[in-house]
């Protein structure tokens, strides 16, 4: 098939995520990736800003987990997990176990984030029918937040990024609180949380679960918080009987700077989601684990057993395949990498604050983000960064940046030349 072909085809007949079937924009055919690199069909090679949306930490076609999936391969790519288990699930249950902030204890494998949101929030909601307290089936979270494109996960995601006004006939309504407000370097504003109480106080009885992201909110803003919201958010959580899931989808596995957000407040959730970098972006598959007392609960109470049960359930490649990528992060000085990633960051990025097009620039660990004072022409400002020898989707108002961690020095200061030329040619 030529490039154009496949073009003609892909635009003619395949959607692609929030785009348009009829006025779709340019799509950029990817023949391959190596370490950083992707490599367009034309033989161009782009250093990749995105990591394929936070998940390819170790970047490309990594010798160690190419290794590992071949040879989880020949034994068995998948089987069943109702009424079998085998060595990769237990294995990756046993290390995330370990490493996850301390208290959860039981996993629930799954296939993807969203996913793994409706299955915490399924979780919070058996939790409070086995303690038959049915009042409790509501949920609370922040705005500017992200949890995923399935309908639980939507209805707790912020209400206009997410087009809430179109699926309000089918959506579950939740209550949103303001968007935290004290920026992660900040002083912290402790009328914020007063707010928080407040609502709880008056609400809790209603109330199954709190559901945020801890420390970063991702797709819904690129916004870093203040860790004592967090840390007041648990206090509060426990203080009113209410569970607490904090969705590190997108912070887990180094990406903030902790191997897990939740740890910049040294907090421990009650439920927690991973996903997206769990298998270094090769396959996909997530995991929602708990603390004891919401399983017991769960397994104690009526119908006595927890409702869900995906076919794909703890696929043994991606297991595999998770096992190698997460070692290979705790082997490899993940946090000393972060760092100095953050550090170029900082030094190349913070500049940008003095351009007339730019509002805010901000960083933490290795999330560059910088917000235009308008919303940016995708197909345009794409295009410049593709002749800039770079890959970054922005959306909205957002450029941003979150390389692999294995990025080089002089790839991380190309990308973000890359970034400053397209923004103040
Ligand atoms: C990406 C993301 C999800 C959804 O994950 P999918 O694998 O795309 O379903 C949920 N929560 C957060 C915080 C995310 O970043």
């Amino acid at each position: 098939m030529t490039e154009q072909e496949l073009l003609d085809f892909d635009r003619a007949h395949i959607w692609h995520p929030y785009t348009s079937a009829t006025k779709a924009l340019k799509c950029y055919p990817v023949a391959k990736a190596e370490g950083v690199y992707l490599e367009l069909m034309d033989g161009r090679r782009l250093i990749d800003g995105m990591s394929s949306w936070w998940s390819a930490i170790h970047g490309y076609n990594h010798p160690a987990i190419n290794a590992a999936m071949t040879a989880q391969i020949s034994r068995m790519s998948h089987v069943m997990f109702g009424g079998i288990t085998h060595e990769p699930a237990v294995e990756l249950a046993r290390l995330l176990i370990d490493i996850v902030p301390a208290g959860l204890e039981h996993v629930f494998f799954s296939d993807s984030g969203s996913v793994a949101v409706e299955v915490a929030m399924k979780m919070a909601l058996q939790y409070w029918h086995s303690r038959s307290c049915g009042s409790k089936h509501g949920f609370v979270t922040v705005r500017s937040g992200y949890h995923g494109d399935t309908w639980h996960a939507m209805s707790v995601s912020d209400p206009d990024t997410g087009m809430h006004a179109i699926f309000n006939k089918n959506l579950a309504r939740q209550h949103f609180l303001p968007a935290p407000r004290s920026g992660f370097h900040d002083a912290f504003d402790a009328a914020e949380t007063a707010e928080v109480e407040a609502f709880l106080r008056q609400n809790h009885e209603n109330i199954a679960a709190f559901i945020l992201e801890p420390i970063v909110q991702g797709a819904g803003g690129m916004r870093f918080y203040h860790p004592d919201y967090l840390k007041e958010v648990r206090r509060l959580c426990t203080k009113y009987d209410i569970l607490l899931i904090a969705d590190e989808i997108a912070t887990g596995f180094g990406r903030s700077g902790k191997l897990f957000a939740c740890e910049h407040a040294g907090i421990s959730p009650d439920i927690i989601c991973v996903g997206k970098a769990l298998t270094g972006g090769y396959l996909t598959l997530a995991a929602t684990l708990c603390t004891r007392d919401v399983a017991h609960t769960i397994s104690d109470g009526s119908p006595g057993v927890f409702m869900h049960g995906p076919t794909f359930m703890a696929n043994p490649l991606a297991c595999a395949t998770a096992l190698a990528s997460t070692r290979l992060l705790l082997q490899n000085n993940w946090q000393e990498k972060v760092l100095t990633i953050e550090k170029t960051l900082r030094e190349k990025l913070l500049p940008l604050q003095q351009a007339e097009s730019v509002a805010e620039v901000r960083v933490l660990g290795a999330i560059g983000v910088v917000e235009m004072k308008e919303p940016v022409k995708m197909e345009q400002i794409q295009q410049r960064f593709v002749d800039e020898g770079i890959w970054l989707r922005p959306f909205g108002k957002l450029v941003y940046t979150m390389p692999p961690f294995i990025i080089s020095g002089k790839e991380l200061d190309a990308l973000c030349n890359g970034i400053c030329n397209v923004i103040t040619p």
